[in-house]
């Protein structure tokens, strides 16, 4: 039987159809009703002449209409695209364009991102707008188009566990986004990887935080669809509506931006909440690095367990996760919190490796940086019309993740800095992301990059890009004293050019390859 994942939704429908599956807002619907919806979806694509491999465009937040385009996409063998709701109107010329996009779903209320491209899209047949209650000259209204199909059970296309399922695009911070082509097996291998360490199960009810559309929540409608789980939709980022949701709806798992976890805690700070006496809630997922003092209080003050995983859209895209292996129960509390902020190590299914510049891997003593490479059945067929990029990332079967990591005595991985943002000056590794913690120390800095500049004697300098805070008149001296004070010498940035902004991605993470430019602009 081929891997693929309409697999998950059926399992659900056989076991869990009277089940609340999704709330979204004033809508709830159960499984069973979830699969009337997917199949009228499926046989309105169909009618719509779609046919296997086409790619159909999703720009839209999460949403109950998002979670059963996946379904109802696959069902055809037709590719999942779905797109970043903070792009540019050039952006989604691009994307839609690049990936000959058939057909294009958007919440109403993101349609005029896209307007001002409508006439440069040379392959969109049709706009279906979700929420629109009629039909305009631009678009169809998705529910009435929807509910004019029948709910009966849909004639799948025949696919191979091979066949691709999701085209999704990165983030673009090193360089223009790349389309990445996800299999079936890769996005179904990897939902039971997470299944199994995140202890999914129909006890759970899933509040959908992060974007379906992004890397980080990509995937997560499979794993907790397959085990009948309920899931909530969580459209936009709102502290006290999150807090009233997790005690409403007795959410028990939550995947977040660190930021997000932020503002949770901040919120909570203020002592406006009170999560329910036997709150159901058991973990928190998050991306990213927060120190262990951070971790400290979302165990103790919110009584969540906090996990970090780390990923990349070309995986699928979790790779490594940091929740304590039970060989380690014996451990302090303060030393779990510090593993717990790492990195962490390989799921099931992925073989993680730290490599130095020859392949081999580094010794596991917390100290020797080399980069993070992934053999996995999750990695990525292609990159989308893209065979040098992708001849560059996959190499004898090994991904090269492009990131730089130590790795400790018990494996737990954990990054230092991107391949192209390491500093190397007089023959040292310099962290990029270690220096500018040192500036973000400081009062004045509200924000902060540092890159590599040319430097004859050393080959390469830290140079310091400095947002100040308003009012700050702080000088490029004084910065460079202030990390001479803090960090070794030859780490202290050597120059500082001030600048009102970091450019930065949809999802926030700054664009060090505009700002090398932008250091170059300035000399010429
Ligand atoms: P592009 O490939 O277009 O330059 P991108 O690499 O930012 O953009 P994504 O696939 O969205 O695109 O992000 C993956 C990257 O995010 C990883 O390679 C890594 O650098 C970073 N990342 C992901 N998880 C973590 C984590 N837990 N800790 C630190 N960095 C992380
Ligand atoms: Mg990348």
């Amino acid at each position: 039987v081929p891997l693929v994942l309409t697999q998950f939704l059926d399992r659900a429908v056989k076991l869990y159809g009277e089940k609340i599956a999704v709330i979204d807002g004033s809508k709830q619907v159960t499984y069973s009703e979830l699969n009337d919806r997917v199949n009228q979806l499926s046989h309105g694509l169909k009618a719509l002449q779609v046919e296997k491999g086409d790619k159909i465009a999703y720009l839209a937040p999460n949403t109950l209409e998002m979670l059963e385009g996946f379904y109802g996409v696959f069902q055809l063998g037709a590719i999942m695209t779905p797109l970043n709701t903070r792009l540019k109107a050039a952006d989604y010329e691009f994307i839609l364009n690049h990936s000959e996009s058939k057909i294009l779903f958007v919440e109403k209320e993101l349609f005029p991102l896209i307007e001002p491209v409508l006439d440069k899209l040379q392959t969109i047949e049709k706009i279906i707008v979700h929420g629109a209650e009629k039909d305009t000259d631009q678009y169809m209204s998705y529910d009435r188009w929807r509910e004019q199909y029948p709910t009966t059970p849909f004639d799948r296309v025949e696919l191979d566990e091979m066949d691709e399922a999701t085209l999704l695009y990165t983030s673009g911070t090193t360089g223009n986004p790349k389309g990445v082509l996800l299999t079936h097996r890769a996005n179904y291998l990897h939902a039971m990887s997470v299944m199994h360490h995140l202890r999914v199960s129909d006890r759970d009810t899933l509040l959908h935080i992060l974007p379906m559309f992004h890397v980080n929540g990509w995937g997560s409608p499979f794993y907790y669809t397959a085990n009948g789980a309920t899931q909530v939709m969580q459209r936009k980022v709102i502290p006290p509506e999150i807090f009233e949701n997790i005690n409403k709806y007795h959410v028990s798992v939550a995947h977040m931006a660190p930021t997000v976890l932020t503002m949770l805690l901040e919120h909570f700070d203020e002592g406006n909440v009170e999560l329910n006496k036997d709150q159901d809630m058991r973990i928190v997922i998050a991306g990213s690095a927060p120190p262990p003092a951070y971790v400290a209080k979302v165990e103790e003050e919110l009584g969540w367990e906090f996990i970090q995983v780390y990923g990349m859209t070309e995986t699928s895209p979790l790779m490594t996760i940091s929740q304590i292996r039970p060989q380690y129960d014996d451990l302090s509390k303060e030393e779990k919190y510090a593993l717990k902020a790492k990195t962490g190590y390989d799921m099931i299914g992925c073989e993680v490796k730290v490599v130095d510049e020859s392949g081999e891997e580094v010794p596991w003593d917390g100290k020797t940086i080399g980069e993070i490479v992934l053999r996995s059945n999750t990695v990525m067929k292609e990159y989308l019309q893209n065979p040098e990029a992708t001849a560059e990332t996959i190499n004898n079967g090994w991904l090269h993740t492009g990131d730089m990591a130590v790795r400790d005595e018990k494996g737990y991985v954990q990054i230092v800095d991107r391949k192209k943002d390491v500093i190397i000056s007089g023959g040292e590794n310099i962290s990029s992301i270690e220096v500018e913690g040192y500036l973000y120390d400081h009062p004045e800095i509200s924000e902060a990059a540092v890159i590599a500049v040319p430097h004859e004697k050393w080959g390469e300098v830290p140079h310091a890009m400095v947002v100040k805070k308003k009012g700050s008149n702080l000088t490029e001296e004084e910065v460079i004293e202030y990390a001479r004070s803090k960090m070794a010498h030859f780490k202290a940035p050597k120059g500082v050019t001030f600048l009102d902004e970091l450019p930065k991605t949809a999802s926030g993470k700054i664009q060090k390859v505009q700002l090398r430019d932008q250091y170059w602009g300035d000399k010429d």
